[in-house]
């Protein structure tokens, strides 16, 4: 058995010296335990949250951070070799949260267990029930119908709009008649969003110099709904342009993750919210799992009308790259959903 062990934590950008890959022989219990499976790892998520419960303060404060010398987990599809409860079976593919590891021994009772049942129906690969029928999916799902019930014909502006969650916003937006713009780290990015994803406008905010005016200059009369899933500069200049009575869904904020808390930056023109008397409403998606056959329902049958498509990017095959595909995420090198195949899918 192989697994991930953050042995310090990373400061700024992570860097190999943080984690260890561990090697054991170990022997496990079979059948395991009672509520446990025995599982073979297939693919793992790599996701932007795991760079924050990094940190020992955070702000995801419902998630514990990691600890010094134990496994790493993330979202995982994974093939169950061994079950001690009847609701799963040898066979059976499972999306759970798992340790970054080639085999493990996971809770049946975990909350986001699942097993994958609607593959053939929906025609789409297994992995892509970490992507866009996964957390990622459900979490622009959740941000567009729940947080902001957005509504045909309005303006919507969206950052990391290339990633996993921002690609799925765009479409969900695109399809209720909405114009779309979104932020990207890439020439490449923009691109694809503009003739892949069909955004009416995308722009590379690194090659801007001041983001404040490139969003008057796509939306000069403002927007209504802002998909906030960077933070920093971008948040503020989201805020001198969103419309009054204008609506924040406050999802992600990359930019700072990297960041030691005292060091974050702070958001000079949040008054805004009062002015302009903005509603900023934050989620976290673990609590809209029960919605989440709602969401297959509607989003699968999108996929199989062809009304909507997605990416992925294997950042790493193998556990022992783990750290690279981490860094590749936090980097900005993925489109559409970052993961990790294990050594032999
Ligand atoms: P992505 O697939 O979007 O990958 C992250 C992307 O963020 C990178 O590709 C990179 O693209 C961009 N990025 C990295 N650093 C910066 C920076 N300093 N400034 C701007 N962009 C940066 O990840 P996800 O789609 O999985 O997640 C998107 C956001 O949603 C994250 O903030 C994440 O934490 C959040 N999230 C929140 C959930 C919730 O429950 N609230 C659930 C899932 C995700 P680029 O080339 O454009 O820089």
């Amino acid at each position: 058995k192989k697994e991930v062990v953050m042995v310090s934590r990373p400061q700024g950008m992570p860097v190999e010296a943080n984690f260890e890959v561990r090697r054991s022989e170990l022997v496990f219990q079979v059948p395991p335990p009672p509520g446990f499976l025995l599982v073979k790892v297939l693919w793992l998520s790599v996701d932007p949250y795991l760079r924050e419960i990094m940190n020992e303060d955070n702000g995801l404060t419902v998630i514990p951070p990691f600890q010094i010398g134990q496994p790493v987990f993330a979202g995982s599809i994974s093939k169950v070799l061994a079950s001690s409860d009847p609701k799963f079976k040898e066979g059976n593919i499972v999306q759970t949260i798992s340790p970054v590891a080639d085999y493990a021994l996971i809770s049946s009772e975990f909350f986001s267990i699942d097993k994958i049942e609607h593959t053939h129906a929906i025609n789409v690969p297994l992995n892509q029930y970490l992507g866009v029928l996964g957390f990622p999916g459900l979490t622009a799902w959740v941000g567009l119908n729940v947080i902001t019930q957005l509504q045909a014909n309005e303006e919507v502006f969206i950052s990391a709009a290339a990633g996993a969650v921002g690609l799925l916003a765009g479409q969900l937006a695109k399809l209720k008649g909405c114009r779309v713009v979104g932020s990207a780290g890439t020439d490449e990015k923009v691109r694809v969003l503009k003739e892949v994803y069909h955004f009416d406008e995308a722009f590379n905010y690194k090659t801007e110099k001041d983001l404040n005016l490139t969003l008057k200059r796509y939306f000069p009369s403002g927007f209504d709904v802002y998909f906030e899933n960077v933070g920093g500069n971008t948040l503020e200049a989201a805020l001198e342009n969103i419309r009054r009575k204008g609506r924040i869904i406050a999802c992600g904020m990359i930019s700072q993750y990297n960041k030691e808390y005292k060091e974050r930056e702070g958001v000079r023109n949040l008054m805004h919210v009062i002015g302009k008397s903005l509603k900023m409403e934050g989620f976290m998606v673990g609590d809209y799992w029960h919605m989440r056959d709602d969401f297959i329902k509607e989003v699968g049958e999108l996929l199989q009308q062809g009304k909507i498509s997605y990416h992925m990017d294997i950042l790493g095959r193998g556990i022992d790259e783990f750290t690279k595909a981490f860094v590749g995420l936090l980097g900005g090198k993925n489109i559409g959903k970052a993961v990790l195949l294990t050594d032999d899918g």
